[in-house]
């Protein structure tokens, strides 16, 4: 057992450092424009690509760290550099980490690496799960995926929303229903080979923030894909579809809603992308207090300021810490008895939007204006309510957790 200690190591703060010189000196300055032309930012894409920050080996690394700090202190930087960008970086993070955790090992060496392209081609990917109708309630989803038997194909029809990177991704990575009676359980994912006919991109969404992140919708016409393109094989899908189909019928379990289940070792990435963005806006917000004068005394000497910023970074502080207890969980396969995982996003997001507004508060009118970063990042700070799961679905299940109950 390795001794306790709250400080980073060496090779952490190395990593730090170098990722945290990026987005000071790459992201940051390009922040404001690429959320004006609300589209994805290649050129920067393509620097972290040069520079190995965009790459399948860097998130390897940063997973395996058994301090599990590697994952939420990159997120931290990066995120910490903008949030719009940042996104468009990791993005493709989401549909790799869906080929990884249910993919063959023929399947992860072939798309994976086409999900990225190399320097001088950079690719994007997209993982598709939410549907119009089925955001929280993952069990509702309609996208149909049938088997052809005699061609040995999967045919899917459907319409995909709110995908960061759809439509515009190399590789899709979609989550279709099989067995339409076993809610979330009857779900399987397929990978979109690129160019494959029937896929294409419905709406682009303008957004209110993390504009520089594309987010469209993704539409499904006959889309046919070869048997391989299912992740995990046919064979395994049959496998868990009987065992699902077993338990249904004993009735001994619930068929339970995906995203009601906890996704706990996942979620404190969302809650330290969270952390970056509040600690970006409050380091903008000191500065501003410390050096704009009113009533000729720094606005810092009065109380009313200095306890917000005081507040401020306890609270960001405090949100760090859930995030790096959840992910260390994660790592060295702890039981989140009490759904730490969704603690820390929900308390990490919901610190994000009240501490980019306090740092509104403390700029006064160029707190409000484009010519100062901190009404971007409030804009941005939103989402983290929102994606992967929104605060009232991490109290959901942080209540249904903690007491066994169905609490609706
Ligand atoms: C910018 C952006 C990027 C995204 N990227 C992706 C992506 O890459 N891939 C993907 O698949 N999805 C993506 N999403 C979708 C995202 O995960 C969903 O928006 C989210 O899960 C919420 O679903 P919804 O929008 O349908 O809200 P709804 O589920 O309709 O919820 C609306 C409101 O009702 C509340 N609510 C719902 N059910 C309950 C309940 N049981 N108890 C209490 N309150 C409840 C919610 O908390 C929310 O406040 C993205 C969304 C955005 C905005």
């Amino acid at each position: 057992m390795a001794e306790f200690t709250m400080e980073l190591n060496d090779e952490q703060k190395e990593v730090r450092d170098w990722l945290h010189g990026f987005a000071a000196d790459v992201i940051r300055p390009a922040a404001a424009e690429w959320d004006e032309r609300e589209e994805t930012p290649w050129p920067v894409i393509q620097e972290a690509a040069k520079v190995g920050i965009y790459s399948l080996d860097f998130y390897a690394q940063q997973y395996f760290d058994a301090t599990g700090l590697g994952i939420p202190m990159a997120m931290e930087e990066l995120f910490w550099g903008d949030a719009g960008i940042a996104l468009s970086i990791v993005g493709t993070g989401l549909a790799a980490v869906g080929v990884l955790a249910n993919g063959t090992e023929e399947q992860i060496g072939t798309w994976i690496p086409q999900m990225y392209g190399d320097v001088n081609d950079v690719k994007v990917a997209a993982f598709c799960s939410s549907e119009p109708d089925a955001g929280s309630d993952v069990a509702s989803m309609r996208t149909r995926a049938v088997y052809d038997e005699a061609k040995d194909e999967w045919v899917i029809n459907g319409t995909k929303t709110w995908a960061t990177n759809g439509g515009i991704a190399n590789v899709h990575v979609v989550v279709a229903v099989v067995d339409p009676d076993l809610g979330s359980k009857g779900h399987a994912s397929f990978i979109i080979p690129p160019d494959t006919p029937g896929l294409s991109q419905g709406q682009k969404f303008q957004k209110h923030g993390i504009r520089a992140s594309h987010t469209a919708e993704v539409v499904l016409d006959d889309v046919r894909v070869p048997g391989s393109c299912l992740l995990g094989g046919k064979e395994k899908l049959d496998e868990r579809l009987a065992r699902a189909r077993e338990k249904a019928r004993k009735g001994g379990e619930r068929v339970k809603n995906a995203a009601m289940a906890t996704f706990e070792a996942s979620r404190p990435a969302v809650g330290a992308m969270a952390v970056g963005t509040a600690r970006a806006a409050y380091e903008v917000a000191l500065d501003y207090a410390m050096t704009r004068e009113q009533f000729g005394r720094p606005i810092i000497d009065n109380q009313g300021v200095a306890f917000q910023l005081a507040d401020m970074r306890t609270q960001i502080d405090a949100a760090r810490l859930l995030v790096w207890r959840a992910s260390w969980m994660g790592v060295n396969g702890k039981p989140f008895t009490a759904a730490e995982g969704s603690m820390s996003k929900l308390f990490a997001s919901e610190t994000a939007k009240k501490v980019t507004a306090q740092a509104i508060q403390i700029l006064g009118g160029n707190g409000y204006t484009r010519e100062y970063p901190v009404e971007r990042m409030h804009r941005d700070a939103a989402i983290y309510t929102i994606f992967e799961g929104t605060s009232e679905i991490q109290r959901l299940v942080i209540a249904r957790t903690l007491s066994g109950m169905p609490i609706r």
